[in-house]
Formats: C-alpha cells, structure tokens, sequence
C-alpha cells in the first residue's frame, strides 16, 4: 500500500504558511502501516492540480489531498478530484443540514457557495467535520487509487483525520485483525529529548508503531498495534507501554488525544472536590486563564490574584515587605508567603503562586529563574525552583505549566 498526500494551497508555494498538515497525516499512515512514497505541494490551480492527481496515480494506491474545500473560488480540490475519478458530487445532508441551522441561528443570509462545503463524492464516503462545515470525502476507486479529502484548516484536519480518517483506512485496508491506539501524554521533557531516549525501541519496533507528536510544551505518543484481535493488540500495547515507561516513566502524566495537561489537572480538582486558587507575578493572571479553559472549573476555582509589585503581594496577599527586604522578591520565601496570604484569603484547599524573572536580571538572578509556591490546608507550605530560558513568553508559560504539574502531583 502506498500513499501520495497532495497539499493544496498556493499560500503553501509562496512561503505564507508551513504545511503542517502532511507530517501529521504521514505519521498517522506510519502507523497504519502505509508507506508515503511522496508528498507534494501544489497551487489553488486546477489544471496543476490535475496534473498532480495524474502524475500520482502513476505511483500511488492512495492519494490524500489537503485543502481547498471551503466555499471561496479558490477551492477546487473537490471539483477537481470528482472530474479526475470520474465521479458525481452529491450534498451531504447532515453537513448541509449544520451549514443551514448555523445560518438561522446567527440570522446571516446564507451565500449560495456554502453549498459547496456539504459537497462530497457521492459514490464515496463522506467525513464529517465536527468544527467546521466542510465534509470530507473518501472514494474507493476501482479503476485507479483511492482517494481521500481533507480540509486545510489544521484545527478541522485533526479532528477529522483522527476521528474518521483513520478508523475508515484502518477498517479498508486492514480487514485481517485488528489495528488498536494507546496515546501516552508527556510532560516537563521534549519531543526531541523523548525520541533520543526511546530510539532503540523506536528503530526495533515496527508493531506496535511509534509515532511521537510535539504540542505546547507536551509531547504525546501514540501506539498502533496490529494483531489478530483486540485482545491480542491490547497486549502489545501493554507490552510496549511498560518499556516505554521503564524508560520516561517519570515524564508520564495521562492516557489520551484529549487530556492535556490542564484538563488532567482540571479534572483532578473537580473530581476530588479540590478548591484552589492563585497569586502570580511573572505570569499576570496566565496560570488562571490557562485553568479557566477547563469547563466546570468554577466549582473548584474561586479566584485569585495579579501581585506584580511588592506593593500588591503585601496589601492584596499579605506579602509583609520585610520577607521581601530580607530575601528577595523572587525568593522561595516570598513564593510561600504568597501562597499561603492566598490561600488564607480566599480559603481554599490549595494556593499556588508565581514569582521569578520572566526576561532581564532581578535582584542578581538571571531571566528564567522562578520560584512557584504551594500552600496546603494541613501541610507547610512548599517552593520549587526552576531555572528555564531566556525567552520572556516561553518562561512565563513554562511556569504555568510547572505550575499545573505541581498541582497534579
Ligand atoms: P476553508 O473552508 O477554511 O476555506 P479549506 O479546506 O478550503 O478550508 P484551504 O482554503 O486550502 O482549506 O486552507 C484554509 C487555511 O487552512 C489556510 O489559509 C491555512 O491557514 C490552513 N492550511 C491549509 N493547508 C494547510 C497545510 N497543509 N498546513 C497548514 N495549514 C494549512
Ligand atoms: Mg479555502
């Protein structure tokens, strides 16, 4: 089996954006155990386009397109491919029924093109694209390759792919056995730093497959086993997750494409019923925000504060200026007096807090130094200290996401 992936997008040739689609659906391939033999980029033209579904089916059993399903003149691909394999397009009712509904509700007058994006090929499959509107399209070709459509948007792609691409590739071309997915999350070590780590295994292992993703600041890992049936796949995938833990165990923190770390966290506290609450220098409030992604957060998250100035640690947290003349602002004792002022403040089970310095030097430390503080109901209050880069923006979100592994644990 082997696959050509067809990036569609004259944005792509000029340099505007990277294409970061085809090296998430490669990987996906790797595991589904089809070779990508080529990739190509082509522009929003469909005479080149067509000359690129021609010259790929010279040497391909799959071609993937991305983008160009949209509603917008430039997008062709749909078009274009149903003229290649000879085929209709048809309107997808669920997806013309969303496009229809989204209409009404927000009273905007429906442009006849949005048609367009509830089209799929009607002797084919159609996929459907849970945020946006434009389906997706899978046709098994009997006079030439297979051909499947995905959208551009990387934030439709993914869902898109994972959700139903891959179980419809697995189900066509693995109809022997079974092929079963085990996403490991990571936390506090690099995609770079996991795969060095892992590269025996990594090169020894061709079933379960391997295929590790970089995310902010986590890196995930997916495992693909192929057996007889699942009972059997599971046990390669347990097989598999123990070496890989005995190795970075220490870095694991959850199962799952949709746990990251703050809805790990999140859903911790709200399970146990855990309040807790924040003061954060450095980070100005991104620690909270970053919590208040989580839905039902409420129940558990009453508020806290932005101490950025010595002034404001002491009358909104109860900082006394003299632990700040003593030992400094970003100090492990300023870190557990903020805690615990917060903590008292607004009576929570739990209070965590930031204090370090973002970029520049403070008090002779250099950018990338930062104390986070955790005061707890029944324990005294603890600080740890990290030393990350010199990146104003990376320091102050690597210290959120200290701070939620700290919470986790
Ligand atoms: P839309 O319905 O938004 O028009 P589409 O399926 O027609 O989606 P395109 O119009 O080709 O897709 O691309 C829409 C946007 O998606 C691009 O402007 C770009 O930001 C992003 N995009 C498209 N292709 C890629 C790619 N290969 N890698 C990363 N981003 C991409
Ligand atoms: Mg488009």
């Amino acid at each position: 089996m082997q696959a050509e992936i067809i990036a569609v997008g004259t944005e792509i040739l000029l340099g505007q954006i990277t294409d970061t689609n085809s090296p998430l659906v490669a990987r996906e391939l790797v595991a589904l155990d089809i070779d990508t033999h080529f990739q190509t980029v082509v522009g929003d033209n469909e005479e080149r386009l067509l000359s690129a579904l021609e010259i790929a089916s010279q040497r391909a059993d799959l071609i993937i397109t991305i983008g160009g399903l949209g509603p917008t003149p430039d997008d062709l691909s749909k078009q274009t491919v149903a003229k290649f394999v000879d085929q209709n397009l048809a309107v997808n009712q669920a997806a013309m029924d969303k496009i229809e509904a989204w209409h009404a509700e927000t009273g905007r007058p429906m442009a006849e093109n949005n048609r367009l994006q509830a089209l799929y090929l009607a002797a084919g499959i159609a996929l459907p694209n849970e945020p946006g509107f434009a389906v997706g399209s899978f046709y098994k070709n009997p006079n030439g390759p297979d051909v499947l459509l995905l959208p551009g948007p990387p934030w439709e792609l993914e869902p898109m792919l994972l959700k139903y691409a891959v179980p419809l590739l697995q189900q066509q071309y693995h109809h022997e056995g079974t092929l079963l997915s085990r996403v490991l999350r990571f936390y506090g070590i690099g995609e770079s730093r996991l795969v060095t780590k892992l590269a025996t295994l990594i090169d020894q292992q061709t079933n379960p497959t391997m295929a590790p993703y970089a995310k902010a600041h986590e890196v995930t890992l997916r495992l693909t086993a192929h057996a007889v049936d699942e009972a059997n796949a599971t046990k390669l995938l347990d097989e598999m997750e123990a070496q890989v833990l005995a190795i970075v165990g220490e870095y694991f923190y959850a199962y799952g494409d949709d746990s990251s770390l703050v809805e790990t966290v999140g859903k911790l506290l709200i399970d146990g019923g855990v309040t807790i609450s924040a003061a954060e220098s450095l980070t100005a409030g991104m620690f909270q925000s970053t919590l208040a992604d989580v839905m039902g957060i409420s129940a558990v998250f009453p508020g806290g504060f932005v101490t950025y100035a010595p002034t404001a640690k002491e009358q909104l947290v109860g900082v006394s200026p003299a632990t700040v003349d003593q030992y400094g602002v970003v100090s492990e004792q300023t870190a557990k007096a903020m805690a615990a002022g917060t903590r008292e403040k607004l009576d929570t089970d739990i209070a965590i807090s930031f204090t370090g310095v973002a970029s520049g030097e403070l008090e002779g430390q250099p950018a990338g130094t930062v104390w986070i503080g955790l005061a707890t109901r029944n324990r005294a209050s603890e600080a740890y200290l990290y030393h990350f880069g010199s990146d104003r923006q990376r320091n102050r979100e690597r210290a959120v996401m200290a701070g939620l592994d700290i919470v986790r644990r």
